[in-house]
């Protein structure tokens, strides 16, 4: 069999194992009706036409900085893969070292990755403006800009492994490189996926134990009630640096333990906290993360054969002005075609990540019985974090990784109707009765 169809035939199987995968294991229909008709969403229930006027004017003047950015990263990379210019700042940037193929691929990832940034940085510095002045953030500058390198590094170091790795195996063989690549990506894809809590969490927050008292004592219950206990509840210092509200679970077994922002603590009731560690355990339970990171893997496997194909294709080599991904100097061509392969998988994420999120609400309802604190909940998120109650169909679908606020509280009361609880009143004078 040549490499080609052997790369073809590779690439279809996986595409079709990720189909399947993703087909059987997202939960489409969180809640399941019975036939009773569900609540639909209606934001001016639960929503003064002040908050809502609030929001559209608070994602009036982030979008256009936030999607600058966006575009403009993802336009660099195209500008400088597709056209011989990422190749010449390649060359230029390892040539005082040599210009052997690890200095360029290494100074000319630094290089190409870090214009993109610069580029899009004074839209970043403009969405931070926003945010300010709508309460959002609560950081310096010095701070803002700590994050800013840190983020940036932590994302270079993945970048760079990713490219050494493709340029150093398809200089050792050409025409089978992307076999090993895959099964490498996967393996990266797993071990970032692990790692995450224990190495980057600690790069942007700190932690400390939740003291004893009534809260911690109901958490940890509460997670051992639902069959997922956890060893600790941790306190992260987001207020360092956020207003938004949060908590999550990590780790397995015994290394798992409930993390709560302290904005979180100092706004929430300790119902509300507790209907969000009910969520989060409901994502620990149906080990969402297990599952996202094999997701991931079969995804990024599936990526690099796309990749290996497209970097067969004359007429992209010929743009780039290279021979192919052995050749250093592709690596401009590598990042344009990752970036764009990223942004093209996103909408597919994000519809997999809202119905995610729909189950664990679905749990956090199942675990507490308490659909009024769900919406109390559900709108003390939305109004902290400013969150769109109403997107375009469009935005919705590409960057939402979470159901609006009004979709939650729709589904909350579509779930106390099925459950023979009170419905959660209207909480908005105006529109009472409807
Ligand atoms: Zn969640």
């Amino acid at each position: 069999m040549s490499s080609r169809t052997a790369l073809v035939l590779t690439l279809s199987l996986l595409t079709v194992a990720l189909l399947i995968v993703v087909a059987l294991a997202t939960p489409w229909q969180p809640l399941p009706l019975h036939g009773i008709a569900a609540v639909a969403a209606d934001p001016s229930r639960d929503f003064t036409a002040a908050q809502i006027a609030r929001e559209n004017a608070y994602h009036a003047a982030v979008r256009p900085p936030a999607y600058a950015s966006l575009g403009l990263g993802l336009l660099v990379a195209l500008a400088l893969g597709l056209t011989p210019w990422g190749a010449r700042v390649v060359s230029a940037v390892a040539s005082p070292f040599g210009g052997g193929w690890g200095w360029r691929v290494v100074l000319g990832t630094i290089a190409l990755t870090a214009i993109g940034r610069l580029v899009a940085l004074p839209f970043d510095a403009r969405a931070e403006v926003v945010l300010r002045r709508y309460g959002l953030s609560t950081q310096s500058w010095g701070s803002w800009a700590t994050d800013v390198v840190k983020s940036y590094s932590l994302g270079l170091i993945i970048t760079l492994l990713m490219v050494l790795g493709v340029v150093a195996l398809a200089r050792r063989s050409p025409q089978w490189w992307w076999s090993g690549g895959a099964v490498l990506a996967a393996v990266l894809v797993i071990v970032v996926s692990f790692a995450y809590p224990v190495v980057v969490e600690p790069v942007f927050n700190k932690f400390t134990p939740l003291p004893q008292g009534q809260l911690r004592t109901s958490l940890l219950s509460m997670a051992a009630r639902d069959g997922v206990p956890a060893h600790d509840v941790l306190v992260a210092d987001a207020s360092r640096r956020t207003t938004s509200l949060n908590a999550y679970v990590s780790g397995f077994g015994a290394t798992r333990r409930i993390v709560v922002y302290d904005t979180l603590l100092e706004d929430g009731t300790p119902g509300e906290v507790r209907l969000i560690v009910a969520h989060e355990l409901g994502h620990a339970k149906a080990r969402d993360v297990v599952w996202g990171t094999f997701v991931g893997a079969l995804g990024v496997a599936a990526a690099v054969c796309l990749l290996a194909l497209l970097m067969r294709w004359p007429w992209l080599l010929r743009r780039a002005g290279v021979v192919g991904p052995g050749d250093a100097r592709a690596t401009a061509l590598l990042l344009a075609l990752v970036a764009v392969i990223g942004f093209v998988s996103g909408p597919a994420q994000s519809l997999i990540s809202r119905r995610i999120e729909a189950r664990a609400d679905v749990h956090s309802l199942n675990l507490t019985s308490d659909p009024t604190t769900f919406v109390s909940v559900q709108r003390r998120l939305a109004t902290t974090n400013l969150s769109d109650l109403d997107p375009s169909p469009l935005v919705f679908g590409m960057f939402s990784t979470h159901p609006t606020a009004p979709q939650r509280i729709a589904m909350a009361r579509t779930w106390a109707r099925l459950h023979h609880v009170p419905v959660p009143p209207s909480t908005v004078g105006a529109s009472q009765g409807r």
